[in-house]
């Protein structure tokens, strides 16, 4: 680790960031759903420099037999980042974080979906992240989230998710890659947000409880305003089409 004299500044006498944006700024944000034509739903998902190509196949069949449960769908997930994705090439082969998010983007998923509409079936869902600049796991989970909706399985909301943290004590909404590996704090959140739900919380690093709470109200500020964006994408997807 370099020492703390080395470590850039991250934000400037303006109080802004690396990439120009106040604090509680967004990246920009690109939603595009229908983008392959062999799978049943898909998307892309950017923010700033992160992009995540999302495709759904089902509900299906679920081969083996034995795997199939009585009651639901057995959703099975893959978050996997090409290797082009990052500065230094990512072996390709799944890497102990590629299948922890995969798990907790899995987890996050299963509280969305109506899964018992659909027993003894599975659904698959792939996530490749194109380009990684911080935010992948969520970028992610709203690409897969995008593609279940262009593939029409049923919902009980979108979801939507944006990650805060500290950078150089300031509270600041969805991280860089320069503030997530040299800020105070990453704490990534995802919601279905018009059902006020929580499916996805994790935090590295520290905040006192006021932190906290600013952080959490940050956060909710950021998901509003991606929530708004993912019903636009659907809606123009749904016109294109009728
Ligand atoms: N990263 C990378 N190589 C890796 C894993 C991560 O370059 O093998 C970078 C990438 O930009 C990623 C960021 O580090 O977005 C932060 O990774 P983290 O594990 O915090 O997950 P994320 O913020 O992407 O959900």
């Amino acid at each position: 680790m370099l020492a703390a004299q080395q470590r850039p500044r991250l934000i400037d006498e303006r109080g802004l960031r690396t990439d120009g944006r106040r604090p509680d700024e967004l990246r920009p944000i690109r939603i595009e759903l229908g983008v392959l034509k062999n799978a049943d739903g898909s998307a892309i998902f950017e923010m700033g420099n992160t992009k995540v190509i999302a495709a759904v196949y089902g509900p299906k069949e679920m081969h083996p037999r034995h795997m199939a449960l009585p009651d639901r769908t057995v959703l099975r997930v893959r978050y996997h980042m090409t290797p082009f994705s990052t500065d230094e090439r990512k072996n390709p082969a799944p890497s102990r974080r590629e299948i922890e998010l995969s798990k907790v983007i899995r987890e996050a998923l299963e509280s969305a979906i109506l899964t018992e509409l659909f027993p003894r079936a599975t659904i698959d869902v792939f996530m490749e992240v194109l380009q990684a600049d911080a935010g992948t796991r969520l970028v992610s989970l709203m690409a897969a989230s995008m593609a279940l909706a262009d593939a029409g399985i049923p919902m009980r909301d979108l979801i939507a998710g944006v990650a805060v943290g500290k950078a150089d004590e300031v509270l600041v909404l969805d991280l860089n890659e320069a503030e997530d590996m040299w800020g105070g704090a990453d704490m990534p959140i995802a919601m279905m947000p018009s059902l006020n739900k929580v499916v996805l919380f994790q935090l590295n690093g520290t905040m006192t409880p006021e932190e906290l709470r600013q952080a959490l109200e940050l956060a909710k500020k950021g998901i509003a305003e991606i929530y708004q964006l993912e019903k636009k994408a659907i809606k123009e997807k749904f016109v294109e089409v009728s």
